[in-house]
């Protein structure tokens, strides 16, 4: 469904999300201070505005209470980003993401009302250290503290075993969301269905049981 989505701040993360978020076929206003940011961004948002996000009065004449969603990626001005978020919350918005550049910076947003803290820099570089950890991790995602999920390649000692060959949810208490082969995802797998080599396993858990999956499947 088409969304109404404000993207405040035109650096290299807004503009980004800005881009996909147009090409996903949603309605994004797109706002910076800067006005050669807001020009590169013309053929990817409905409205392009030249304006200093931090003034309530502005956001309101340009209608920002009627969207539903804002990201607010002001990069390092603190103040700024800090002050927009509040501002945005105040106006109403349901959901006001924000980007970071620290967990100081993200303890604050959170206290003024913000939804999601995202630390662009810090997720990625998250993800990269899986990567070069384990060639059988082809992607991850962090849940919370303790539970993620991890894209999986299934090794030869996985081939030719359904899910409760392999015992994965009783001896690693991960659950299976999805198997890949090649384009085909098969959603919700059956316990009986059957993995071949190279198939990826799109599995949740507590970090150390995947760890151990990981490892075992190696
Ligand atoms: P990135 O690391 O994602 O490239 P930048 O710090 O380069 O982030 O970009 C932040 C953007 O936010 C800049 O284009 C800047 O002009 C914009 N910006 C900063 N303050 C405001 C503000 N008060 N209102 C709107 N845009 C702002």
């Amino acid at each position: 469904m088409k969304k109404q989505i404000v993207v405040i701040g035109l650096g290299r993360f807004g503009s980004s999300v800005c881009k996909e978020l147009h090409s996903l076929g949603h309605e994004i206003m797109a706002i910076d201070t800067n006005p050669d940011k807001v020009d590169a961004l013309r053929e990817y948002a409905s409205f392009t505005v030249n304006a200093d996000a931090t003034d309530g009065n502005q956001l309101k004449s340009l209608g920002v209470r009627n969207f539903e969603h804002a990201i607010v990626a002001i990069g390092d001005d603190l103040q700024a980003s800090v002050l927009c978020t509040l501002m945005l919350k105040e106006l109403g918005l349901p959901k006001v993401w924000v980007k970071a550049r620290d967990l100081q910076h993200e303890k604050i947003l959170h206290k003024v009302g913000a939804d999601r803290v995202i630390q662009p820099e810090k997720e990625m570089g998250i993800r990269v250290a899986h990567h070069v950890d384990s060639d059988k991790i082809v992607d991850y995602i962090d849940l919370s503290h303790d539970y993620s999920i991890i894209e999986l390649v299934a090794s030869g000692k996985m081939a030719n075993k359904t899910l409760v060959d392999m015992n994965i949810r009783k001896e690693f208490n991960c659950i299976v969301l999805a198997i890949k082969k090649h384009e085909e995802v098969n959603i919700a797998p059956a316990i009986d269905d059957m993995v071949a080599q190279d198939d990826v396993l799109i599995v949740m858990g507590h970090k150390d049981d995947l760890k151990r999956l990981e490892e075992k499947s190696l």
